[in-house]
């Protein structure tokens, strides 16, 4: 049987059939033929989730070969892109027709399908999740009847599939809000963290992109900035310290180190608070714990099960390396987020029930009214989606 594993590893799968869809027609015979065998069928992007999204049993299929920008409207600032586009390829054929993406991640490795389909996000007091720039979607149902959805269009299932577990169908193409392509430029210092905390509130929103990583070995934060200019793009970029050149080239990084993360989104006030209560525990329950606490933050949406559903948020990241075991740590992490009422990233570790779920996202009943009218044998749920379940 083949193997499927994600970025880091720790999640692995032996199914009974791995698929690489290469065009429309091709993904909706594999769900056609799943259905015959009486197979499930998961969806999978580059796997860069932490979370036990892809894994199943029956039938995986990757979706990068579906890639490309499909068109785009400059005046609407829209583009139509295949699902399984790597977010580095989108960079420069949106950047020749003029557009880029209004945000992007740390990194740029994941497929847009894959970002979109877990709430992925950057940082910005102003600026949305990915998955709140889905304006559109394409989908192979589980029926194997493709559907073209939007905000006109079967709204409901568009409002579903804007974040959406790889548990609607599988998503061909989506349309994407887009903006004017732009140029940033970066700056970065480093200060203590007893410094930092008496400006966060004035730093946060004082430029286009605020984050810093809390480093617990020195207490100290390492803080980075983007502001939009119209500074020329400088090449090799970062020669001459911070980045300066088009937002695809300035926003995404390198994450080499193999890592697994838990991330929670609370309320942006409480964001400081929070993360103060994380420094304190690590100082006094996991001293020898190395890697740093990123903090970044997200405007509010109205994304179903979008972790900034109708608030503005602060997210908090904890890491751990993969050699190590991260259950007691992050349990006492997640410990901290729920009394801050934060709600997790669907693509990061967190050890909630359907219940726990079902309590923070308010639209949680119409998500599962909408999946489970087209899928009712659960063609497209695994164990985790299944375990999660309502009732
Ligand atoms: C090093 C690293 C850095 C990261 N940085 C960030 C960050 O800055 N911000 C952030 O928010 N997150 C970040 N993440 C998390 C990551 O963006 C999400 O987990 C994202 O979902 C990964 O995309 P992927 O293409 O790898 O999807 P996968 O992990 O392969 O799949 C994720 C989900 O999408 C579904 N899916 C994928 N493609 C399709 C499709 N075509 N149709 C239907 N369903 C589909 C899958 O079934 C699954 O449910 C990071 C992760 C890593 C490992």
């Amino acid at each position: 049987m083949p193997n499927w594993s994600n970025w880091s590893g720790r999640q692995k799968a032996t199914p009974e059939a791995l698929h690489f869809a290469r065009s429309e027609a091709d993904a909706q015979a594999l769900v056609a033929k799943a259905a015959q065998l009486g197979r499930k069928v998961r969806v999978a992007g580059s796997g860069h989730s932490h979370a036990p999204l892809v894994p199943g049993e029956g039938v995986i299929v990757d979706t990068t070969g579906l890639a490309g920008l499909v068109g785009s409207n400059r005046e609407a600032r829209r583009a139509r892109v295949w699902a399984g586009t790597k977010i580095y390829a989108l960079g420069r054929p949106l950047h020749d027709a003029g557009l880029a993406l209004q945000n992007q991640g740390d990194i740029d490795r994941q497929a847009i399908g894959g970002a979109c389909a877990t709430g992925t996000h950057g940082t910005g007091t102003r600026l949305q999740s990915l998955s709140a720039a889905v304006t559109g979607a394409r989908i192979v149902l589980a029926s194997g009847d493709i559907v073209e959805c939007n905000a006109e269009t079967e709204s409901q299932l568009w409002q579903a599939a804007r974040l959406n577990l790889g548990a609607l169908g599988i998503v061909t193409q989506l349309e994407l809000q887009v903006r004017e392509a732009y140029r940033l430029q970066e700056q970065g210092w480093t200060t203590g963290f007893e410094e930092l905390l008496p400006q966060l509130t004035e730093l946060t929103p004082a430029t286009r992109h605020f984050e810093f990583f809390w480093y617990p070995q020195n207490d100290s934060a390492v803080i980075k900035t983007i502001e939009e200019t119209s500074a020329e793009p400088v090449y090799p970029l970062g020669e001459e310290g911070g980045r300066t050149g088009w937002s695809y080239e300035v926003l995404p990084n390198h994450r080499p180190h193999l890592h697994t993360e838990m991330e929670y989104s609370v309320p942006a006030e409480r964001g400081a608070d929070c993360l103060s209560e994380i420094r304190r525990l690590v100082q006094t329950q996991f001293p020898t714990v190395r890697w740093p606490v990123e903090y970044r933050t997200v405007a509010a949406d109205d994304v179903w099960l979008s972790s900034a559903y109708q608030r503005d948020t602060v997210t908090l990241s904890v890491h751990q390396d993969i050699g190590e075991d991260e259950t007691s740590y992050f349990r006492a992490c997640e410990e901290v987020f729920l009394a801050f009422d934060g709600r997790p990233h669907w693509g990061k570790v967190n050890y909630l029930d359907g219940d726990a779920l079902a309590a923070m996202h308010q639209r949680w009943q119409d998500w599962w009214a909408v999946r489970d009218q087209l899928d009712a044998d659960g063609v497209f749920l695994n164990a985790y989606l299944q375990r999660i379940r309502p009732g």
